[in-house]
């Protein structure tokens, strides 16, 4: 008989909960006719945002120069307008330094796969976007984690990611602009972080992807310039400033020590050359982004849709009763947090179940992102600000019977009808 196709262990610690099993349900409550606001998912053109027109227009005429596998870093023009825009920081890369694949995703998978060994150590931020955890498991690292605390405005302790350094430790991630809470690092935090790389001889593996999505007066501070003594990764792309994720482009620049580092590069090349090339046609619209004008600055001024999708998330959050939440000061989500003195029993997935059950509406628990506290959610600001002070408003009243705050209220019993781990994350575990 045939025995049950069991999973692989290394899929074990592995998880994706952005679409995991309550953006499994959302689909199902669609395809019963349901409307769902998806706030799960920071996917702009869900949200009528489109790709400007030159970076299409310069796929769509070179097509025909699509067709063959191309070099395993990707196409020259598109490498070079990487490591051309990087003089602006005072960085001279060579095109040899800039990797393209298929969305930073694949690359922060690449980039571990050729370092770890197992138990390697690799320092996280907390909350993470998940997919850095998801691939130090899956290269059977150690994700350690230090802390982005809502009350220091999602910034980390440097003093806390020194401590947590041992000699299992092989690199230090960081995400700033931050996905999940909007924090942008200020330069002198950026700069202790990569002095403690340069001390501990850390790999800097900086997540810059949303590194032109700024709000007021917050000015992005990339840690390549700042790192000199060993090596810095910076990862970027167009799936984000660009609002082009369905092209799949994204890449990373080396930099920093490099000498140190021949024996990893090797490996980076040869892990690049055995997935052949990354999609050909998105990559023509790398030095179209970059020689183009700005189409992103404009959506985080006043006026512009992302800038006010966050004033009414910031206005609805200051009107509740319930709800708190740091400002994000870049990327597009919102990471908030419920008052757990007024609601004693709080559970941030059984909360977003509630959500999405009777209000239709799909948030991420907080828990998620590999956070020990489970008060918080995520929620992306793409939507226009109508919608955002919709979803404020259902969730101001969903908080408010669970509170038992409604008039004659019983506390509400939230809603738990889908089989999902409720369990700790399984990182912690
Ligand atoms: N890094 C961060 C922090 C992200 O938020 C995302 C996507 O949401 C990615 C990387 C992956 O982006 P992509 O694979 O589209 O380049």
């Amino acid at each position: 008989m045939l025995q049950p196709f069991s999973q692989s262990e290394r899929i074990d610690q592995v998880r994706y909960d952005i679409r995991g099993p309550l953006n499994a349900r959302a689909l199902e409550l669609e395809a019963h006719g349901h409307k769902i606001i998806k706030l799960n998912i920071g996917n702009p053109a869900l949200f009528g945002f489109t790709t400007p027109a030159h970076m299409r227009e310069a796929i769509a005429a070179n097509l025909s120069n699509s067709e063959a596998y191309v070099h395993q870093q990707g196409i020259l023009p598109a490498r070079e307008a990487v490591a051309r825009s990087l003089e602006a920081r005072g960085m001279r890369v060579s095109p040899n330094q800039v990797y393209i694949g298929n969305g930073v995703s694949e690359l922060i998978d690449l980039t571990l796969r050729a370092l770890l060994n197992t138990g390697d150590e690799v320092l996280l931020p907390a909350p993470d976007y998940p997919l850095w955890t998801a691939a130090v498991h899956l290269n059977s690292g150690k994700p350690v984690y230090y802390d982005c605390m809502p009350e220091n405005n999602g910034l980390p302790d440097p003093a806390q990611i020194e401590a947590l350094i041992t000699k299992r430790t092989r690199a230090l991630v960081i995400i700033n602009p931050n996905n999940p809470n909007g924090a942008v690092y200020p330069k002198e935090l950026v700069e202790q972080l990569a002095q403690i790389a340069e001390r501990y001889g850390l790999i800097l593996m900086s997540d810059e992807i949303y590194e032109g999505l700024l709000f007021d007066d917050a000015k992005f501070h990339s840690a390549a310039p700042l790192v000199r003594d060993t090596l810095a990764i910076t990862f970027s792309g167009l799936s984000k400033v660009h609002r082009a994720c369905g092209y799949r482009v994204g890449w990373f620049t080396l930099s920093g020590a490099l000498k140190p580092a021949r024996d990893y590069i090797k490996a980076l090349d040869v892990l690049a050359a055995l997935r052949l090339c990354s999609n050909v046609a998105g990559q023509w619209a790398v030095p179209a982004a970059f020689d183009g004008i700005d189409t992103c600055t404009p959506l985080c001024q006043p006026g512009g849709r992302l800038y006010e999708s966050r004033r009414a998330l910031l206005e609805g959050v200051a009107r509740s009763n319930y709800l708190t939440t740091a400002t994000p000061m870049g990327a597009m989500y919102a990471f908030p947090g419920v008052d757990t003195t007024r609601l004693h029993n709080f559970d941030d997935q059984v909360f977003a179940m509630t959500m999405l059950e009777r209000e239709h509406i799909l948030i991420v628990p907080g828990s998620s992102f590999n956070v020990r506290y489970r008060n918080h959610f995520r929620m992306t600001l793409l939507p226009e600000a109508p919608v955002i002070r919709k979803v404020l408003a259902a969730m101001e009243s969903v908080l408010a019977e669970q509170a038992g705050d409604l008039l004659g209220a019983r506390p509400l019993a939230l809603t738990n009808a889908v089989p999902f781990s409720a369990e700790p994350c399984a990182s912690f575990a």
